[in-house]
């Protein structure tokens, strides 16, 4: 057996121990003559699963006894629509900052719902940065204020926690939750699919402070009410239990390797190697401001794009895959989320050092 060494951006590579540990779980999990797959989601085994996921994700991300965190379905996508239905009608109106694809996304989603103001953008530069906080036009009225803290396809992150008063601070952090130490009381809501960091996709993580819940739409699917789903411990509905089960053995492999600090340093280390090479580089490059520049996306362009297809192929004949960068974007991208090794990312480096030097 050979596995690749895998940069997609999502659903990404996740850690071998647990794909082993799973593997050696699949028909029976701890004597109970079961896969995790066929158990009922209301009896003990998949309670007890349920629970201790719960508690290791609150202990990894220090999480408030005043927040909920629940497991849904649907993704960030559906979170779109599903954050402004529980929130937006306090007041009618939700400020969103757009700092790449994701977030216009979920800008635009939201509109469905009630009024959206843009509070910033860096549209007019290419998504290439964070729009700096001086210039945020924050409405007080607006029942919340919405960004995206690490954009997946620009590789754009933001290392800063926006401060806004009185209105919550709501985040889709899919593509950079569990990557560093976060004080979660900052924020009103925090959303992410598992599928980048975390987990399969199939479970949203949702973590929302108390006093928010109970201000749903009327329209609003009792499956993805936050309140009903708060009061019934994401049991409203079946949760994604086998999802559930995968992102709690990455949890416990997480807190394992010295949890989120211990995550940090090894995230900064491989950014830090492969963003050196490529601005030490006369073949490659990437266009992101240096302070936003994502530790998780890497983003990067051959000075030639006619060389691009040759350095796909050069890699995958190395073993290396998904180094494609969305199609909005063009050029390259890296994803080195937790479980990318830092061995893997000097294996990248080494390749593109070969690749210039036999292409120049
Ligand atoms: C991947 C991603 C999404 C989309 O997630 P789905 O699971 O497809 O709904 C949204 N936002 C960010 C930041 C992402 O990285």
């Amino acid at each position: 057996m050979s596995r690749v060494i895998n940069f997609s951006s999502g659903p990404a590579t996740l850690p071998e121990s647990v794909l082993l540990q799973a593997a050696k779980d699949m028909l029976d999990w701890r004597g109970s003559g079961m896969s995790v797959m066929e158990m009922s989601h209301r009896g003990p085994e998949f309670m007890d699963i349920l629970a201790q996921t719960q508690a290791l994700l609150r202990e990894l991300l220090g999480v408030p006894d005043n927040y909920t965190v629940l497991f849904l379905q649907g993704g960030a996508i559906a979170e779109n629509a599903i954050l402004p239905m529980n929130l937006i009608g306090r007041t009618g109106q939700a400020d969103y900052v757009v700092n790449g694809v994701w977030s216009q996304k979920s800008m635009r989603e939201a509109g469905k719902y009630g009024q959206v103001n843009l509070a910033a953008s860096s549209e007019d530069s290419g998504f290439l940065a964070m729009p700096p906080k001086d210039q945020w036009r924050l409405s007080p009225q607006a029942a919340y204020v919405h960004y995206c803290s690490n954009e997946t396809i620009g590789g754009v992150e933001c290392h800063w926690i926006p401060s806004t008063g009185n209105v919550p601070l709501v985040a889709d952090m899919s593509s950079n939750i569990l990557s560093a130490p976060l004080d979660v009381s900052k924020f009103g809501v925090i959303y992410a699919g598992a599928q980048k960091n975390m987990g399969p996709s199939g479970v949203t993580v949702v973590i929302v402070r108390h006093d928010l819940l109970g201000h749903a739409l009327p329209i609003t699917p009792s499956a993805f009410n936050y309140q009903i789903q708060a009061e019934q411990d994401s049991m409203y509905n079946t949760p994604p239990t086998y999802a559930i089960y995968i992102m709690g053995l990455v949890l416990q492999h997480v807190k394992a390797q010295g949890g989120l600090p211990a995550m940090l340093e090894h995230n900064q280390r491989k950014a830090e190697l492969l963003y050196d090479f490529i601005d030490h580089s006369r073949m490659f490059s990437n266009r992101v401001a240096r302070q936003d520049r994502s530790r998780m996306n890497v983003t990067f362009f051959l000075r030639d794009e006619g060389l691009n297809a040759a350095f796909l192929e050069g890699a995958k004949a190395q073993g290396m895959v998904q180094l494609r960068g969305h199609r909005s974007a063009g050029g390259m991208r890296a994803s080195i989320y937790n479980a990318m090794p830092l061995a893997s990312v000097q294996t990248l480096v080494n390749y593109m050092h070969q690749f210039e030097k036999t292409h120049t």
